[in-house]
C-alpha cells in the first residue's frame, strides 16, 4: 500500500518530474483521507485551501485503488488539463498505467450528420464550415475544442453539434459522441464534467444508467458548483430559439419529401409560435409564470396542440424516411416539457420565463434537489468524494450537505499552506457610502484608484453586476490619467482567456470583471498584486435558483437569508479573495469596499470564513505592509 505521507513528503518522487515541487502541509493527509474513504466505500467532503495541490492528492489514491473511477471537474478547460497533463504525469510517477478516457457533453462533439446538412449564405459561417470539413479528416475524437481558427461565438457551432433533442440520424458506430461514451464505459478512469454528470443523473438519457452505477468511486472537484448545476439539470427548460431551429429542419424535410399535409401543420406550428412570442412580455427580464399566466395560457396551449399535430403527421409518414420517427419523438418531448412548465399539478417547482432580445425561454426550477439526489449518494458500493477550496462556512459543511441531500459523510478541512496572514492584507476603506447609494461605484473607484500608485503589479476589480462594470469602464475612460501606462482590460472586450493573457503579459494591468473572473482564474506572481471587490456578492433575490431555494426554505419555516443567501455570498467572497495568492511567494492587497462587512452583524461570518488574513481600515498599514514585502522581495533578489 502506498505511503502517501512519503509520496508527498520531502523525498517525493514527484521531484523528478516537477522540479519546483515542495511538500505542502495537508496534501499527504488529504490523500490518506481519500484513500480511506475509497477503501471503506464512504462519502467524504474535503475543503482544500489554495495551494494544497488537491488534484494530485485525489489522483494518487484514485489511481492506486484499482477501482473504476469517475472524476468530474467544473469546466471543460479543467477537464482537458486534468486528462492531458496531470493524469499522465502522476500515473507515470506512481508506475500505475491505467486505461483512461475523456468524456464531454454531446454538444462538444462534431455531429457528422448535421455537418453534412449544414449550409449558409453567410460568408463567415461558410468559411467556418470549410475549416470544420477539413478538420473532420484529421480528428480522431471529434472534440470541437481541437479546432483553431473559429471564434468561440461563431454561429457555426449550433449547426454542427448535436443536442439530445436533435439526433435525427443515430449512426452510433461513426458518431464521435457515442464512440467516446463507449470508450468511457470500458476504461478504468473517466474524466467528465459536472454538466454531463448531472444532465445524466437527471435525465438518464445519455447512457449513464449503464455507466454511473458501474463506477466505484466518483470524485467531484470544484464541488461548490454542484448544487446550482444539479438544480439546473433537475429543472426543465424550453426556448423559442430551439423550437424555431427545429421547425426549420422539419420544414426542410417535409419539402424534400413533398408532404403537403405535413408542411401545412408545420406552418401552423410556426404561426402559433409567433403568436406566443407576440403575447409574451416585451421588456427583457425574468418573470414568475403566475404574473403573466393569464396572457400566456391560451397561446401556450395552442402551441402545444400544434406540436402534437405535427408530431402525429410525422408519425403517419414515418416509413418514408428514417429520421421522421426521431423528429416526431423530439416534438413529443418538447410538448411534454412545455406542458410540465405550464401545468402546476404536474411538477413541483418555480415556474418562470426569461425574455431576452433573442429568445423567450420557459423554465421550471425545482425548489429542492436534496430529496432527489440523496439516493444517488447512498449506493453501498460507491464512494463519493467532494472537494473544493470553498465548501465550508466557518468550518461547517451543513449548507453544502443540506443543498445536495448528503447525509452520511466524512469531513475534512485543510487550510491553505500559504502564509495568508503574512502575505495578504484586507483593506476595508471606512469613508465610502453605503452600497445602495447611487454614487457608490463612482466613490469606490475614486477611493481605490488612489491605491494604484502604491502597487507595482496588476489589479483586478471584481464587480457584482454588469451595471457597475460598465460604469467603471466609463469612469476609467474619462480618467485616463489615473491608469498611466497600465493596460485597461474589461470583461466582454474579448474572451476570458485572451484578456488574461494580455493581463499577464502587461504585468501591471487593470482588469475589470464580473462573475466569470471571481473563480477559476489563476494569475501568479507580480502580474496580480491587488484585488478590489466592490460589494459582498449576495445573489439577486430575482435569480431563479435563489428564488426557488428561498421559497423552499420559506415553506419549511426557515430563514432564507441566514440559511441560503448569506452562506452563498460567503462562498463567493471566498472565491473572489482566493484570486490573489496563487503561489507560496505571492503577496498583495485585497480591498473590500462594502461597509456591511464592518457594520452588519453578519459581517463576522464573512471575516471568519476567509483564510486567516489581517484586516485594516488604516491606509498607513497598507504602506507598511507593501513596503515590508517590497523590501523583502528586493532583498531576496540581491
Ligand atoms: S448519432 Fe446523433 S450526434 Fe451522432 S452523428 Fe448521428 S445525429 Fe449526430
Amino acid at each position: 500500500m502506498t505511503n502517501f505521507s512519503n509520496f508527498f513528503g520531502e523525498n517525493s518522487p514527484l521531484k523528478t518530474v516537477l522540479p519546483g515541487f515542495r511538500p505542502r502541509e495537508g496534501q499527504g493527509e488529504m490523500a490518506i483521507d481519500i484513500c480511506d474513504a475509497i477503501n471503506r466505500k464512504e462519502n467524504l467532503i474535503i475543503e482544500a485551501g489554495t495551494g494544497i495541490g488537491k488534484t494530485f492528492a485525489y489522483l494518487a489514491p484514485a489511481l492506486m485503488s484499482g477501482k473504476k473511477i469517475i472524476i468530474s471537474t467544473g469546466t471543460k478547460t479543467l477537464q482537458d488539463q486534468l486528462y492531458k497533463r496531470d493524469l499522465p504525469l502522476i500515473a507515470k510517477v506512481l508506475g500505475r498505467p491505467v486505461s483512461t478516457s475523456l468524456l464531454k457533453g454531446r454538444s462538444n462533439y462534431l455531429c457528422l450528420h448535421r455537418l453534412d446538412n449544414a449550409t449558409s449564405n453567410d460568408k463567415t459561417i461558410s468559411q467556418d464550415l470549410k475549416i470544420i470539413h477539413e478538420w473532420k479528416f484529421q480528428t480522431d475524437t471529434g472534440d470541437l475544442s481541437e479546432i483553431s481558427g473559429i471564434s468561440e461565438t461563431s454561429n457555426v457551432w449550433p449547426m454542427v453539434t448535436c443536442t439530445n433533442d436533435n439526433c435525427p440520424s443515430p449512426s452510433y458506430d461513426q458518431c464521435y459522441f457515442f464512440k467516446a461514451r463507449k470508450l468511457a464505459q470500458k476504461t478504468d478512469l473517466s474524466v467528465i464534467n459536472h454538466h454531463l454528470l448531472f444532465a445524466d443523473i437527471a435525465m438518464k438519457e445519455e447512457g449513464f444508467s449503464d455507466f454511473l452505477p458501474e463506477a466505484e468511486v466518483i470524485i467531484i472537484d470544484e464541488a461548490h458548483q454542484i448544487p446550482d448545476i444539479a438544480t439546473q439539470f433537475f429543472g426543465k427548460s424550453i426556448g423559442t430559439i430551439e423550437i424555431e431551429r427545429f421547425i426549420k429542419e422539419l420544414l426542410l424535410k417535409a419539402i424534400v419529401l413533398n408532404e403537403a399535409k405535413t408542411i401545412k401543420s408545420i406552418d401552423n406550428l410556426s404561426k402559433n409560435l409567433k403568436k406566443f412570442v407576440i403575447s409574451s412580455p416585451k421588456k427583457e427580464g425574468r418573470y414568475e409564470f403566475h404574473e403573466i399566466e393569464s396572457q400566456l395560457n391560451k397561446p401556450i396551449s395552442d402551441l402545444c396542440l400544434a406540436m402534437r399535430e405535427v408530431a402525429k403527421s410525422l408519425a403517419s409518414i414515418a416509413g418514408k424516411d428514417e429520421s421522421l420517427g426521431v423528429m416526431s419523438e423530439t416534438l413529443e418531448k418538447y410538448y411534454f416539457r412545455l406542458n410540465s412548465i405550464i401545468d402546476p399539478f404536474l411538477e413541483d417547482g418555480l415556474r418562470w420565463i426569461e425574455v431576452t432580445s433573442r429568445s423567450i425561454r420557459l423554465n421550471i426550477t425545482p425548489l429542492d434537489i436534496g430529496n432527489r439526489l440523496c439516493h444517488q449518494f447512498d449506493m453501498s458500493h460507491q464512494a463519493w468524494i467532494f472537494t473544493s477550496a470553498t465548501i465550508a462556512i466557518d468550518n461547517d459543511f451543513t449548507h453544502f450537505k443540506d443543498r445536495i441531500g448528503l447525509k452520511n459523510t466524512l469531513e475534512s478541512n485543510y487550510p491553505s499552506p500559504y502564509t495568508t496572514d503574512k502575505n495578504a492584507l484586507i483593506y476595508l476603506p471606512k469613508d465610502l457610502p453605503d452600497t445602495s447609494n447611487r454614487e457608490f461605484t463612482k466613490e469606490m473607484l475614486k477611493n481605490t484608484s488612489k491605491l494604484l500608485n502604491l502597487i507595482e503589479g496588476g489589479v483586478f476589480f471584481l464587480f457584482t453586476s454588469n451595471k457597475s462594470l460598465y460604469e467603471a469602464k466609463r469612469w476609467f475612460s474619462k480618467n485616463k490619467k489615473i491608469i498611466k501606462k497600465r493596460v485597461l482590460l474589461s470583461q466582454g472586450d474579448s474572451s476570458r482567456e485572451e484578456l488574461l493573457m494580455k493581463f499577464r503579459e502587461d504585468g501591471k494591468g487593470i482588469l475589470l470583471g464580473t462573475k466569470s473572473f471571481w473563480e477559476g482564474v489563476d494569475v501568479r506572481g507580480a502580474a496580480l498584486k491587488m484585488v478590489i471587490i466592490d460589494k459582498l456578492p449576495f445573489k439577486s433575490p430575482a435569480d431563479p435558483l435563489m428564488m426557488a431555494r428561498l421559497e423552499h426554505i420559506k415553506q419549511h419555516g426557515g430563514n432564507g437569508f441566514i440559511e441560503h443567501q448569506l452562506p452563498t455570498a460567503v462562498l463567493s467572497l471566498k472565491q473572489g479573495v482566493g484570486r490573489l495568492l496563487r503561489d507560496q511567494n505571492d503577496y498583495g492587497l485585497i480591498v473590500i469596499c462594502d461597509n456591511r462587512i464592518q457594520n452588519k452583524s453578519y459581517g463576522t461570518v464573512f471575516k471568519k470564513s476567509l483564510a486567516p488574513m489581517k484586516f485594516t481600515d488604516d491606509r498607513d498599514k497598507i504602506n507598511q505592509f507593501l513596503e515590508s514585502h517590497q523590501t523583502n522581495n528586493h532583498d531576496s533578489k540581491q
